[in-house]
């Protein structure tokens, strides 16, 4: 994650810190075992805030995987320890740690880098030149202020390890990413596909990471949700519909600026930056098009929001190219998620280490005609000469004569076996070359993966919503949520403690739930500090029921829209319909025909 320092905006400054408090306060998000301490690294998600990172789920799964038209899975988090050292996760999937030899503090050493020098990408420097800055620059400890250098920085795997039934027999670990729960069902996912490229697998679920320094709330944690998208292609022939983002403009940061001395990010679209070559990857383009429209969908600012492509260190293991969509908090650019090409690095692995296949059949235009050698040796003569290593020898040869024909011009064939030469006569080998019509073969696909992180965008759609005014007098705050993500739509309030009221309001919670809206109801204490919590929670539209409503024959409401406190007076009857169209941004609440009250 690169966390720049960018001109932080005076007023923005502890926006960060206030929605920390009001996110425990209203119930969106606390560190969890607050009863034992509370332990680094882990949150709950509380009423609101559970509320909203399902709507934002259920937003993604109805872009990135109905409206696609992909799968979707559920696999396990804890998987064997095979599938990690086949991805490579195992081996390369490290954090640089240094600690603090004052208070035994253990931290990123590249975050200390980057937080305290120019530095900008510090995880793909070695490690002796991230002592040696250290060292240089007399970084200290961000705990206690004890000086660093000299500290040894070592390499920390950020795998959660268990055991997977009694005994250490079988080792297994948390997933530290959706992803290869989609990888290793490859095999049966294409099949559903029935085999036929491109196709798309998506899966929304926790993954585990140890972090050395988990920070900032719920930007980096150690258990976390990611909405991941495997999109399986022929890179030879399958191409995405451009078409579809080409107009969608962005704020592109690439590779090439980041290095230039005056680099400037660069706005275009889409389409042109394809047609320059910004996006070397039509198929990450045409990801990034969605995206840019769905987080814009979902509350994100856009003049808060920009691509970054990864530096050619700072790409993980398994990438060719990667971009990020990253948000601005609080003067920080913050990585939101993540668009790689993985070319065929992950499905290679796990046919290299499984006994399963992960090719999909690619059909030609039109069979080829092709030579293919072959050999049918002669067993007769192989056994008693080579005894219990005669289907070795077989083995070799089939592979001899698919590599080099000319082996077996002469009399004699010469093979290798267990570092030892040996020779046999051709005539024994039964090689022979012969024309096979084919029809296709077999392909490792390509993959590209949209990875998004939700906690952090939760996160990010709260403080990009996080407004602050002034009503009557009096000071407000309040979360300018979309109505289609918000974790409740409306607010019904009696006006008074009175039995009569009370059962109207109850009436018109029960209606506007069956038409399948988050309400709550609240009596306690005065209106206006009831629409104040709601305004905090982001709550959009509240209801008030007042003696006209009881008074009047066709009986109306008072309903409040959250960010300009206009009040109008509408028909209880219309009441779900209505919400229903403005939760959906079908209406707007200036356009209602009701009554302006003030
Ligand atoms: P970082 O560089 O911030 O550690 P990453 O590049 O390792 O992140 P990816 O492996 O690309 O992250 O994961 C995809 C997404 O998952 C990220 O864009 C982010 O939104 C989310 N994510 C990754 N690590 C964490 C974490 N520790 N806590 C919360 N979200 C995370």
């Amino acid at each position: 994650m690169s966390e720049q320092q960018t001109e932080p905006a005076e007023t923005d400054v502890s926006i960060g810190e206030k929605l920390v408090e009001l996110a425990k306060r209203r119930g969106y998000f606390f560190q969890s075992s607050g009863a034992y301490g509370g332990v680094g690294g882990f949150y709950t998600f509380g009423p609101q805030g559970a509320a909203l990172k399902g709507n934002v789920e259920d937003a993604w799964r109805d872009r990135f995987a109905v409206a696609e038209g992909n799968m979707e899975i559920d696999a396990p988090t804890i998987m064997p320890e095979p599938v990690f050292e086949a991805s490579g996760h195992l081996d390369g999937f490290d954090d640089m740690l240094v600690e603090c030899p004052d208070c035994g503090e253990s931290h990123r050493a590249d975050h200390v880098v980057e937080d305290n020098t120019e530095y900008e990408d510090a995880e793909s420097l070695p490690i002796p030149e991230v002592e040696e800055v250290i060292a240089e620059y007399e970084l200290v400890c961000p705990n206690c202020g004890a000086g660093l250098a000299g500290q040894a920085v070592e390499t920390f795997n950020l795998m959660f390890g268990t055991n997977i039934g009694p005994g250490d027999s079988q080792p297994g670990y948390l997933r530290p990413e959706t992803a290869q729960g989609i990888f290793v069902e490859f095999p049966r996912l294409k099949e559903y596909a029935r085999n036929q490229l491109p196709f798309g697998v998506s899966q929304i679920g926790r993954a585990y990471r140890n972090e050395i320094s988990p920070r900032r709330s719920i930007i980096r944690t150690r258990e976390f949700t990611q909405a991941e998208l495997e999109f399986f292609i022929d890179p030879e022939t399958d191409e995405p519909d451009l078409s579809a983002v080409a107009d969608v403009e962005v704020r592109l940061y690439p590779a090439s600026e980041q290095n230039a001395e005056d680099g400037e990010e660069i706005r275009t679209t889409i389409g042109d930056a394809v047609a320059e070559g910004i996006l070397a990857s039509p198929w990450v383009a045409y990801f990034l098009g969605v995206a840019k429209r769905w987080y814009d969908a979902v509350g994100v600012d856009m003049d808060r929001f920009r691509f970054r492509q990864h530096l050619s260190g700072e790409r993980a293991h398994y990438a060719s190219d990667c971009w990020d969509a990253e948000g601005e908090l609080d003067g920080n650019w913050i990585e939101l998620a993540g668009f790689s090409d993985r070319g065929d690095y992950d499905l290679s692995k796990h046919a290299a280490h499984s006994e399963d296949r992960f090719t999909v059949f690619r059909q030609y235009d039109e069979p080829k005609t092709v030579e293919r050698a072959t050999v049918d040796p002669d067993m007769s003569y192989l056994g008693p000469e080579f005894g219990g290593d005669a289907q070795a020898v077989v083995s070799e040869l089939e592979t001899l004569a698919g590599r080099d024909r000319s082996a077996f011009e002469g009399d004699s064939v010469t093979i290798d076996l267990d570092g030892e030469s040996h020779e046999l006569p051709t005539e024994k080998t039964g090689f022979a070359v012969e024309e096979q019509t084919e029809a296709g073969e077999h392909i490792i696909p390509h993959v590209i993966e949209p990875s998004f992180g939700v906690d952090r965008l939760v996160y990010t759609v709260l403080h990009h919503a996080y407004r602050e005014d002034e009503v009557d007098g009096e000071d407000r705050t309040y979360l300018e949520l979309d109505p289609e993500v918000a974790p409740t739509v409306v607010g019904v309030f009696p006006l008074q403690n009175d039995d009569e009221l009370e059962a109207t309001a109850n009436d018109i919670v029960a209606d506007l739930r069956d038409a399948g809206l988050s309400v709550t109801y609240d009596d306690s204490g005065n209106i206006g500090r009831r629409y104040r919590r709601q305004d905090e929670v982001g709550t959009p539209f509240c209801v008030t029921v007042d003696y006209e409503t009881l008074e009047n024959e066709a009986t109306t409401v008072t309903v409040r829209e959250r960010d300009t406190t206009a009040q109008k007076r509408l028909p209880v009857s219309d009441l779900p319909e209505l919400m229903a169209d403005l939760r959906a941004g079908e209406l707007a609440f200036a356009d209602l025909d009701g009554e302006n009250e003030s």
